[in-house]
């Protein structure tokens, strides 16, 4: 018989009841480090006192007005995000997925309404970029579109890393490129700032559109307000979800004015995008984030932990391989299976995701304590050492 909830998720044996910044804790009390935030959503831990403050102000107020009126909160949020971006505007939506649905959209419709149509979007293998009908195409992975066909056209899905066919690919015909500047499921691939600072200037030459996906390594995920960043190159669309909201629902599309020339009134909708609710965290989260020294903060325990890590690998040799990305947003390429690690985390109370590649995921909370990253290690080191033979 199907279960009751739909079963297109493997779930570990977990019932949370609540949390408090890097600790969750049990249905039956016990307590679990959660070194995944909700794979890059809890940026800034659970149960935030400033957040639920933010969330439950709001909720007294007023929830849901719809996008025919005026509404505030966005307008806050839709500033602070202009102010710190290369943006000039922002549309809201509630999820990775429909960030994606709208940069695809606004890719295409620049392109139309500059009287050259141009459909192609060319993106990488092992990228993600939701489970929509755009999301699959553009990832492309069998593992994903395999009986869903048939697909959105107009992807062509190159090989991570493989600059001739890039080369080779872009020309004027082509509408935008769709990158993650850190793939996020595909292992925690950064793509090298010379390659994205490379990869603009392609763009450039061809008049292409660059949008990146942001949706996991934005937000202070990688030590800057936004992963591109570090490669001082700025795209012309990017995708934003996860951490924006800090557990609450929200997504949102940033542009350029030119790229979003063509998104004109009653070309784009969504109901709850932009909600009260959703913006009122949203601006919260912000704040938080830009003040000063909060991301110097992130990039000193990264540091750490990072350095951490090293030590882990080298006292685990046959369960490690190396370390990788940025931030806190970092990767361990394992020589056991992932899963086989992040299971033998579970046995010591340690959260972390698995993603592609065997590589394990360690996304804590940006606000995590210097105390709880070494607990996290201590863990991390007992789980390694329940696998070694
Ligand atoms: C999670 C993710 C998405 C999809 O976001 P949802 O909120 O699950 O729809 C898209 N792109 C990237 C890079 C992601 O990590």
């Amino acid at each position: 018989m199907i279960p009751s909830i739909l079963p297109t998720y493997n779930r570990a044996p977990f019932a949370f009841a609540k949390g408090e910044n890097a600790w969750l804790t049990t249905e039956d009390g016990a307590r679990v480090l959660d070194f995944g935030a909700g794979i890059a959503v809890n940026a800034l831990g659970h149960a935030n006192p400033d957040l639920v403050a933010a969330l439950t102000d709001q909720a007294q107020r007023l929830w849901h007005v719809s996008n025919l009126y005026q509404v505030p909160q966005q307008q806050r949020l839709a500033d602070l995000l202009v102010a710190h971006t290369f943006a000039d505007t922002v549309f809201f939506t509630n999820s990775g997925t429909e960030s994606c649905e709208l940069a695809v959209k606004m890719a295409r419709k620049y392109w139309f309404d500059k009287g050259t149509p141009r459909s192609t979007i060319v993106t990488f293998t092992g990228s993600f970029h939701g489970r929509s009908s755009a999301g699959i195409a553009a990832a492309g992975s069998e593992k994903m579109t395999r009986g869903f066909g048939p697909l959105l056209p107009g992807f062509t899905n190159l090989a991570w890393g493989d600059h001739d066919a890039l080369e080779a690919t872009l020309d004027d015909s082509i509408a935008a490129v769709l990158v993650e500047p850190v793939q996020g499921e595909g292992g925690i691939r950064p793509l090298p700032d010379q390659c994205l600072k490379g990869l603009r200037e392609a763009c450039d030459r061809h008049g292409i559109l660059l949008i990146a996906d942001e949706v996991q390594c934005g937000m202070g995920r990688t030590g800057k307000l936004f992963a591109h960043e570090w490669a001082g190159v700025a795209p012309d669309i990017m995708m934003v979800a996860k951490g924006i909201g800090g557990g609450f629902p929200l997504g949102a599309v940033l542009a350029t004015e030119d790229a979003a020339s063509g998104m004109t009134a009653g070309t784009h909708g969504s109901t709850y995008g932009g909600n009260p609710l959703a913006c009122a965290v949203g601006a919260r989260v912000m704040e938080v984030m830009t003040a000063d020294g909060f991301l110097d903060d992130v990039n000193r325990k990264a540091a750490r932990l990072r350095q951490g890590l090293e030590g882990l690998i080298a006292a685990h040799p046959g369960v490690f391989e190396h370390v990788r990305g940025q931030g806190l947003m970092l990767g361990l390429k394992c020589k056991v299976p992932a899963v086989e690690l992040v299971k033998a985390g579970y046995a010591q109370h340690i959260l972390t995701v698995p993603a592609a590649d065997e590589v394990v995921r360690l996304l804590p909370p940006l606000t995590i304590t210097d105390d709880d990253l070494t607990e996290g290690l201590a863990r991390l080191d007992a789980a390694a050492a329940s696998l070694a033979p």
